[in-house]
């Protein structure tokens, strides 16, 4: 493991003022967990999970510590997003994503739909599909960056992110909004303000999980 990552794990796990009481002290790392949070999700039911800074950061990494599989998340091969930019970075995609196995067929479908439909060339850039487990990031009316403290759909490998890159946050990914929509997604523009965003609303198929239902105001 190069020197680089192992400061960096160090980082996100403790502050620095841990980093030298560990370093005089030997202070055992289970002793600075971070804040522990719950939730039940509509696709997986009851979930527990812990952040990995000491405190609730906006958008920081979180660990599952129960109810979800993370194993479940598997590389899928879209071969409609070849060549084209990354959401942040710009990077180009080599087709190879990270996604919940449960929801692979239907976002092969998907993709298949919207290329038959000749809509592929409005597709300017495609991102998100991995395993990112982190809190949400909101932001209000105003574009204020509001603190969450539930984990992102971005985290369970269902959820990603279409035409980040317009310079319009995603406000092009309307016209795909039916298409995702028919094979069981959720268009973000529609239910929170956030169109460039797409999730698994329900899993289609064979492999389909039960829809939990959580108990209101959960
Ligand atoms: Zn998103």
């Amino acid at each position: 493991m190069p020197h680089g990552t192992v400061i960096r794990e160090l980082h996100m796990t403790i502050n620095r003022r841990a980093v030298v009481s560990l370093a005089l002290f030997g202070a055992p790392l289970a002793a600075l967990a971070g804040k522990k949070g719950a939730l039940c999700h509509p696709l997986f039911g009851q979930l527990a999970f812990e952040t990995v800074d000491d405190d609730w950061v906006r958008g920081g990494d979180v660990r599952f510590t129960s109810g979800f599989d993370t194993t479940l998340i598997k590389s899928l091969f879209v071969p409609q997003i070849v060549g084209m930019p990354r959401s942040t970075d710009g990077a180009i995609n080599t087709g190879n994503i990270q996604f919940h196995s449960h929801a692979h067929a239907q976002l092969l479908a998907a993709f298949e739909q919207i290329e038959q439909q000749g809509l592929l060339r409005k597709m300017v850039s495609f991102g998100g599909a991995r395993f990112q487990p982190r809190l949400r990031k909101p932001v209000d009316g105003e574009g204020r960056k509001l603190l969450s403290r539930t984990p992102s759909n971005h985290s369970f490998g269902t959820a990603f992110d279409v035409n980040a890159r317009d310079g319009k946050y995603g406000a092009t990914a309307r016209v795909f909004a039916a298409i995702f929509e028919a094979n069981g997604f959720l268009w973000g523009g529609a239910a929170f303000n956030d169109p460039m965003h797409f999730e698994v609303k329900t899993f289609i198929g064979s492999q389909a999980l039960p829809t939990f239902r959580c108990p209101t105001g959960a």
